[in-house]
């Protein structure tokens, strides 16, 4: 286990790292509103570093050692919050950035948390579900001194799922001989994890697109959008989108895309998805959407570029860049995943009038959901699925109107918004814990 406080995220070749990509958004906040240097500063560098070794018997007998991070980014507000991802292009500074951006959306959304993020580089796809299993406890054993229910609390995120948090819970209370459910969320029903928690985050995004309409008098009916993800988030928003009215004309996974006019059934897609699969460890599929024949394949490329109300943005970061940013059509992007568009992106999108409906508010369903768990967990009182769907709801309504009227105020982007009520309350944390000016005054 090696700890490295000062973190400097490894650079891609020749790339920009996406996080001094992601650090770029904090110079547009810094220009509307006057912050002590001290905020700046401590935005600049994770509080912790974490890369472990997890060594690993597989079902052949022979050892493979897979690498782990996790980082802490800021704790100033709360113990930090963010999910584990499994995935083969992990890195320490796609792992940084991701706990930059749980920083401010757990602001933005002004839950008692900082930020943090973890992953492992694997393709999980490429176990057995014993391996699986043995990989997820391991990582636990590796992290365990820096995560607990008051530290550092992990979630699902790309790649990873409930089964995967229950494990985790399981090992996490053998270390410690007593039960602490609240050391990690997105849990099982069944291990103590809060009822939906499954389709939060998709929901969250329904309810940050249903008040953009409303406030713009759209129509649902007479809008149609084309989602890139059909993981746990786009395919749960796609559901509860289409059940609200929304028309889907394109769906993609990782593996292809389809269209089609009349419109798709995200459910009927999914049904598709995972009859054809060859279940390898009973949780990952090797099916995809573009074996559904009944529909027009189409490229990735092609999806990114349709002339549709809505551009749904669910897989990964980057995906909008400076190369394609002009294909873009559609009026409206949402932002699902987490960085999808880049800076230099965003620039291209503002100035074909493309409005982007931003990552840290329609993604934060998830920690939202997040949050309640680990209240229930903490309370241990459990909460009907309505309740959590309400509370979700207020949550929602009342930050996305906040971040809305902003953008109008002052004119600016919705994303430079949200990241101004986000930093601010950051700052308003860091500021009582006393600050330059405090202590030169004093
Ligand atoms: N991985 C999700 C995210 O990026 C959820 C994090 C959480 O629930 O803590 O927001």
């Amino acid at each position: 286990m090696s700890i490295n406080p000062q973190n400097n995220p490894e650079k891609n070749k020749n790339m920009k790292t996406i996080f001094a990509d992601a650090q770029t958004r904090l110079n547009e906040v810094f220009k509307h509103v006057d912050l002590t240097d001290d905020v700046e500063e401590k935005l600049k560098h994770p509080k912790l570093s974490l890369s472990v070794s997890i060594p690993m018997r597989m079902d052949d007998g022979s050892l493979k050692v897979f690498t782990g991070y996790r980082v802490q980014f800021d704790d100033t507000r709360g113990p930090t919050k963010g999910g584990i991802r499994y995935h083969p292009d992990v890195s320490l500074d796609e792992v940084t950035s991701l706990s930059f951006w749980m920083t401010i959306k757990c602001a933005v959304m002004d839950l008692p948390f900082g930020g943090a993020k973890g992953g492992i580089i694997v393709n999980p796809k490429d176990l057995s579900r014993l391996e699986l299993e043995r990989l997820s406890r391991g990582y636990i054993r590796e992290i365990a001194d820096i995560v607990g229910p008051k530290r550092d609390i992990p979630a699902p995120d790309v790649y990873t799922n409930s089964t995967i948090m229950g494990w985790m819970a399981d090992e996490y209370a053998q270390i410690k001989r007593e039960q602490l459910p609240g050391v990690i969320t997105g849990k099982p029903v069944y291990l103590n994890g809060s009822l939906g928690r499954v389709a939060a985050t998709g929901r969250g995004a329904l309810y940050v697109l249903q008040q953009w309409v409303k406030r713009n008098n759209l129509q649902p009916a007479e809008m149609t959008l084309a989602v890139q993800g059909f993981g746990n988030a786009g395919y749960h928003f796609a559901r509860l989108a289409r059940e609200a009215g929304f028309k889907f004309v394109a769906i993609a996974d990782s593996k292809g895309a389809i269209y089609s006019e009349e419109g798709l059934e995200p459910e009927k897609v999914m049904e598709h998805k995972e009859e054809h699969k060859d279940i390898k460890t009973m949780m990952y599929c090797d099916g995809s959407v573009c074996d559904f024949q009944r529909y027009q394949k189409i490229s990735m490329e092609e999806l990114l570029g349709l002339d549709v109300d809505v551009l749904v943005l669910a897989a990964l970061e980057n995906q909008v860049h400076k190369e394609n940013a002009d294909r873009i059509k559609a009026k409206l992007v949402l932002e699902i995943a987490n960085g999808p568009v880049t800076s230099e992106a965003d620039a291209i999108l503002k100035k074909n009038y493309v409005t982007v409906l931003p990552d840290v508010l329609v993604n934060a369903g998830g920690v939202t959901v997040s949050y309640f768990e680990w209240v229930q967990n903490r309370g241990g009182l459990y909460w009907e699925e309505s309740e959590v769907n309400d509370r979700l709801k207020n949550k929602i309504d009342r930050e996305a109107k906040a971040i809305f009227d902003l953008a109008e105020e002052k004119q600016i982007s919705l994303r430079t918004a949200a990241y101004l009520i986000g930093v601010q309350r950051i700052a308003g944390a860091i500021t009582e814990k006393g600050t330059k000016e405090y202590f030169q005054n004093g």
